[in-house]
């Protein structure tokens, strides 16, 4: 087995989860079996607590844990699916050596970082049941972070105890460009290297962000000082679609340096067939689609990640382009104006009150107007209480979570859900089945009676209205267990559909999601290529 270790520096956000991802899909394309598993030096035990604002969405795993972003980006490149053991977290590590010193489990020795939360931190990397030829593991933060001393600390022991020919280690940096001196600066590179060193680790490869190629004098400048060989100074430039990116480093000879240096035997030829797929659907076509997600975290992209992934996944499929508007639910009184030049809307999920009255006002908008409307999560949830509201004639009609005590309370949290056995608190996480009704839009997307879909959510669509709801066009076309209801549509529309569950945590490149494929075909049907 071998491990690719793969640490940031001189600022967060530079991509590392894709780089990872990118060199993954590389060794794949070899005919070698990869894991990815994420480290965040953070002290919260997982991400579900977050804001969205911080930390960019929650990604969900089948095994129902609450998990970075970055995992979605890991299940979308590589064709894999993530679990528990694939997110960990420094509030975790700690929680799991103090429960074991409460245990008594460390024979009255003094705990401390080094060893016992570094052996902690160790024992992760080695853990997995499933045996893959290559493991990449990446450590969350920059270098320099008072947090992530104790994870550096333990790649340095785990590389002390392989051989050098079963650990590679990649630092991803930034190059920024001075504009007035018309120059890209490796000072910043060079401190966050030093500081790797300091640590006592010597990465073998740098890859770099940048806005503009780096020269060849640029490259032996940086390997001159970072110590790294010249051909292992990576250019990562800033491009038009994430999918590229294996590609870049392919033509960078990325995978032969790993190969040679990790001395690992590719188990296939070598095609570029999947590079060619993504170059042909990255080809931009016009007329652009415009689509709206409604939501509350307007400001912050990363809050709708994987939607906006699996949108562009979709497209990608379809051969368009679109565009995605993210609209504040928050500020409603504009909210019509940009609606009114969109193709297609989202209201995602979510919670609480707040930007409850705008994305309300969307779903009135997408349905009167025959607009295609996907609603997720809380969007279905929405959509019921919007539909309850101005076609059932139920004024006062809302979720328990926004209103306790509402008169019709059209979602709620059920009785029947307290047989389900909850993990992270009250939620229903994860993978749950649901069996769609033939002859429904919804059948005609999946083309199959059963699915499995990922959930997180306390509240669900009360049964209760079911039948009075039916009679004035809405259906329910899925249910889990008979009694939940799964998937919602509406009759005498183009297509209006709301998913208790979230798909787009299960896009794949190689495998665009029924839904976001419907909602694009919908509008492709009406306004054509
Ligand atoms: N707040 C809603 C619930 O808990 C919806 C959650 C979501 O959209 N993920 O049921």
């Amino acid at each position: 087995m071998k491990y690719i270790f793969i640490t940031g520096g001189v600022v967060s956000s530079l991509g590392k989860g894709i780089s990872g991802a990118s060199i993954g899909k590389l060794l794949q394309l070899h005919g070698l079996t990869v894991n990815i598993i994420k480290f965040d030096p953070y002290i919260n035990i997982d991400p579900g607590t977050m804001n969205p604002y911080q930390h960019g969405e929650i990604f969900v795993t089948e095994d129902g844990s609450e998990a970075d972003l970055d995992l979605g980006t890991y299940e979308r490149f590589l064709n894999i699916y993530t679990t528990k053991a694939n997110t960990n977290t420094a509030g975790d590590i700690y929680k799991t050596v103090i429960n074991k010193e409460r245990q008594g489990c460390y024979n009255g020795a003094t705990v401390q970082v080094i060893p016992h939360v570094t052996n902690e931190i160790k024992k992760r990397f080695v853990s997995f049941k499933d045996k893959y030829d290559i493991y990449i593991i990446e450590i969350g933060g920059t270098v320099g972070d008072i947090e992530s001393l104790p994870f550096l600390e333990a790649v340095r022991q785990f590389r002390l105890e392989k051989s050098p020919h079963d650990v590679f280690h990649i630092h991803v940096t930034l190059i920024p460009y001075i504009k007035s001196a018309e120059e890209l600066k490796t000072k910043p590179t060079q401190h966050s290297v030093n500081k790797l060193r300091e640590i006592g680790i010597i990465p073998d490869m740098i890859i770099c962000r940048t806005e503009h190629q780096l020269n060849k004098l640029l490259r032996r400048k940086i390997s001159l000082f970072c110590n790294v060989h010249e051909n292992a100074v990576i250019e990562a430039l800033d491009i038009a679609s994430i999918y590229l990116l294996p590609e870049k480093f392919y033509l960078q000879k990325v995978d032969l340096l790993l190969i040679n240096q990790l001395h690992i035997k590719p188990k296939k030829k070598f095609t570029t067939t999947w590079f060619n797929q993504i170059n042909n659907s990255n080809i931009l076509h016009k007329p652009k689609f415009k689509i709206a997600i409604v939501g509350k975290y307007a400001g912050c992209k990363d809050a709708y990640k994987s939607i906006d992934e699996s949108l562009h996944i979709a497209a990608m499929s379809l051969q368009i382009d679109i565009n995605i508007l993210y609209c504040n639910a928050d500020e409603d009184n504009k909210l019509i104006d940009t609606l009114i030049y969109c193709d297609g809307i989202i209201v995602p999920g979510g919670f609480g009150y707040r930007g409850l009255n705008g994305k309300l006002k969307a779903i009135t908008f997408a349905r009167k107007n025959n607009i295609p409307f996907l609603g997720i999560c809380l969007g279905m949830q929405c959509s019921i209480i919007e539909i309850s509201r101005n076609v059932a004639n139920l004024y006062e009609a809302n979720s328990t979570e926004f209103d306790k005590n509402t008169k019709y309370p059209v979602v709620k949290i059920l009785d029947d859900q307290k047989n389900i056995t909850y993990r992270g608190g009250t939620m229903r996480l994860g993978s749950y089945k649901a069996i769609i009704k033939k002859h429904t839009l919804a059948y005609s997307l999946y083309n199959t009676g059963t699915i499995i879909e990922r959930h997180r959510h306390r509240y669900e669509m009360n049964p209760a209205f079911i039948n009075l709801l039916e009679k004035k066009g809405l259906i329910v076309s899925a249910y889990h267990n008979n009694i939940l209801p799964e998937i919602i549509e509406m009759t005498n529309h183009k297509f209006f559909i709301g998913v208790q569950f979230h798909p787009e945590f299960a896009s794949r490149i190689t495998q665009a999601h029924p839904i976001f494929i419907g909602l694009l075909n919908s509008i492709l049907n009406t306004k054509g290529k």
